[in-house]
C-alpha cells in the first residue's frame, strides 16, 4: 500500500531522488519512524534517508515549493514527541550522515548529524580529546539531536551543556538555501549569533548537515564520591559546603529519601532506612590536583554530618556507584506501570523548596512521585508514577504534574532544562514566555521557514 497524503508525483520524485531503501513509504515499514521515546505516534507519510548534502537541498527545494511538511529526525530519543510527525509529512533521518573529521591542532571535530554522541567521544578520547556534553542517553542518542535539543547532562555542573560545544553549524533552510553559521575559531562575536539560536531549535528552523564541535583536553584523572546524609537539609548544606570550599565538581546529584527506598528495592546500596537524602559527586583534573581536591571536597561533605561516605577511585568503584543513580529509571517502575516524567529547572537556592513541595503534592494525591537529579546546576527530575489503568490515577497524576510545573513557575524556574517542550509542553509556554517575546519567535520562524514545512507544531 502507498501513502495516502502524497501525489504519485510526489512519491515519484522522492523515489528517484532516495533510490532503494533510502526511501520508505509502506506503511509497515515507515511507522517505526513515527514515534519517539515520549511513546506518541503518528503515521509518516514517508521516510528519505539522505546521504548527502545535495540530496538535502533538492529535497527543502521540493517540499518547500509542493509546501510538504517534514520532520528532522535522528535516534528518536526525545522523550516530548519532539520528531512524531503530527498532521502528517515526510519524516528525514539524518543518522546516515555519521561523518567524523577531527582537527587535533584547532581543538575542533567537523560532524554529521547522525552520528552517535557516545561514538563520538570515544574516536575523541582515543586521541586525549574530550567532548563533555554526557545526557542519559550518550550511547544511543546523536549530535545532530543533542544539537537540536541542547542536551544537557551530568556534566552540566562544570562543563555546560551542547550549547557550550557547537563553534559552528552548516544547514539547509526550506528552499534548498544553505547557511554556515560560527566558524572553527574558539571565539567570535561577529554579527549576530545565528549558532546559538539554532541550538535547541527543534529541528523547526532548518536541517543541520554538518556541526563544528569544540574539544578540550581530556582530563587525566576522575574519581566519585557518594555520602548519605540522615536528612535533605543536611544534604543541601553540604552541597552549598562544597561550593563555598571553591570547588566545581564535574557533576553534582541528590537522591531524596524517595528515591532511595525505590532504588534499594532493586539493588544492594551502602544506605539504609536512618540514610534520607544521598549526594553523589564527581570530580576530574590532573592525578595530584585531583587528590587535593578530593581532600576538599570530603571536608565539605563532612560539614552535613553524612551517616556513611564511599569514594570510587578506579573506573570500577565509580561505576558501582553511578548505577545506583542509573537504577532509577528502572526501579521508578516497580512503584507503578506508567509515569510522567519532568525535567524542571530551578534557581539553585530554591531546589529544596521545590521538592518539600513536591511532595506535598505526592500526598495530596496520593501519588508516588519521584524527584532527583543534577542538583549542582538546579535541573531535577520529576517522575509521577501512576497505573493508567485505574482513571482515578490517570486524572490524579495528570493534576498533579500541573500541580508541579505551577509550583516551579511560581519559584522562578523554567518548564524544561534539558528535554524541551517539543509536542507535549507546548501548551504551556505561554506560562514561562510572554507576548512580545513569543511573537518574536513568531518572526524568526517565518523568517528561517516562510511556509512553516519544518517540523510544524513543535516547541513554540
Ligand atoms: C533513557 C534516556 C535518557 C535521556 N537522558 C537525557 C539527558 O540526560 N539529557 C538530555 O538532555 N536528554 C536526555 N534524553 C532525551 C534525548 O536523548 C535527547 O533529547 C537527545 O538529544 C535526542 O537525540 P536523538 O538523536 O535521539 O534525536 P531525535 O529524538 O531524533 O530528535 C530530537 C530533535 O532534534 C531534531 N533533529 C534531529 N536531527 C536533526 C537535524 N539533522 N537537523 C535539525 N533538527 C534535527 C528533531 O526534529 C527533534 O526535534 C534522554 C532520553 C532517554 C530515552
Amino acid at each position: 500500500m502507498s501513502s495516502p497524503k502524497l501525489t504519485s508525483g510526489q512519491r515519484a520524485v522522492l523515489r528517484g531522488l532516495f533510490p532503494g531503501d533510502d526511501y520508505l513509504e509502506r506503511p509497515e515499514e515507515a511507522c517505526v519512524y513515527g514515534a519517539d521515546a515520549s511513546r506518541r505516534f503518528a503515521q509518516p507519510w514517508a521516510v528519505v534517508r539522505p546521504r548527502s548534502l545535495d540530496q538535502v537541498r533538492e529535497l527543502l527545494t521540493w517540499a518547500h515549493r509542493e509546501a510538504v511538511p517534514v520532520f528532522p529526525r535522528a535516534r528518536g530519543t526525545n522523550v516530548v514527541a519532539g520528531c512524531v510527525p503530527q498532521g502528517g509529512g515526510v519524516v528525514v533521518s539524518c543518522l546516515a550522515m555519521n561523518h567524523l573529521a577531527i582537527q587535533e591542532e584547532d581543538f575542533t571535530a567537523e560532524v554529521g548529524p547522525g552520528l552517535v554522541t557516545g561514538d563520538f567521544q570515544r574516536q575523541v578520547q582515543a586521541r586525549g580529546l574530550y567532548y563533555p556534553p554526557d545526557p542519559a542517553s550518550v550511547r544511543f542518542s546523536t549530535l545532530g539531536g543533542n544539537t537540536a535539543t541542547c542536551a544537557g547532562g551530568m556534566r552540566a555542573v562544570k562543563y555546560g551543556v551542547t550549547r557550550d560545544y557547537v563553534l559552528g553549524i552548516e544547514a539547509v533552510l526550506p528552499g534548498g538555501e544553505m547557511i554556515h553559521t560560527g566558524s572553527r575559531t574558539h571565539k567570535n562575536v561577529v554579527g549576530l549569533d545565528l549558532t546559538r539560536l539554532l541550538v535547541g531549535s527543534a529541528g523547526t528552523l532548518a536541517f543541520f548537515t554538518k556541526l563544528t564541535l569544540k574539544l578540550l583536553p581530556l582530563p587525566p584523572a576522575q574519581a566519585s564520591l557518594m555520602a548519605g546524609y540522615p536528612s535533605l537539609e543536611a544534604a543541601l548544606i553540604a552541597s552549598r559546603s562544597v561550593f563555598r570550599a571553591g570547588i566545581l565538581p564535574v557533576a553534582m546529584e541528590l537522591m531524596p529519601e524517595e528515591v532511595l527506598g525505590c532504588v534499594a528495592q532493586a539493588a544492594t546500596p551502602p544506605w539504609n532506612a536512618a540514610t534520607k537524602a544521598v549526594l553523589l559527586l564527581k570530580c576530574d583534573g590532573r592525578p595530584d590536583g585531583l587528590r587535593e581536591e578530593l581532600i576538599l571536597v570530603r571536608r565539605a561533605l563532612e560539614e552535613g554530618k553524612p551517616v556513611f561516605m564511599e569514594q570510587g577511585v578506579d573506573t570500577l568503584g565509580e561505576d558501582r556507584l553511578w548505577e545506583l543513580r542509573r537504577l532509577i529509571n528502572p526501579a521508578s517502575f516497580r512503584l507503578a506501570p506508567d509515569k510522567i516524567s519532568e525535567d524542571v529547572s530551578l534557581p539553585r537556592g530554591r531546589v529544596a523548596k521545590a521538592i518539600l513541595g513536591i511532595r506535598e503534592i505526592a500526598q495530596k494525591h496520593n501519588l508516588p512521585i519521584l524527584t532527583f537529579g543534577h542538583l549542582g546546576d538546579g535541573n531535577i527530575h520529576v517522575n509521577i508514577m501512576f497505573d493508567a489503568a485505574q482513571e482515578q490515577q490517570q486524572t490524579g497524576a495528570r493534576q498533579a504534574r500541573k500541580a508541579v510545573l505551577e509550583l516551579v513557575l511560581h519559584l522562578g524556574g523554567v518548564l524544561s532544562g534539558e528535554h524541551g517542550l517539543g509536542l507535549t509542553k507546548r501548551e504551556w509556554l505561554h506560562r514561562q514566555v510572554g507576548p512580545v517575546e513569543r511573537g518574536l519567535f513568531s518572526l524568526i520562524k517565518r523568517a528561517f521557514d516562510p511556509k512553516g514545512i519544518m517540523n510544524p507544531g513543535k516547541a513554540y
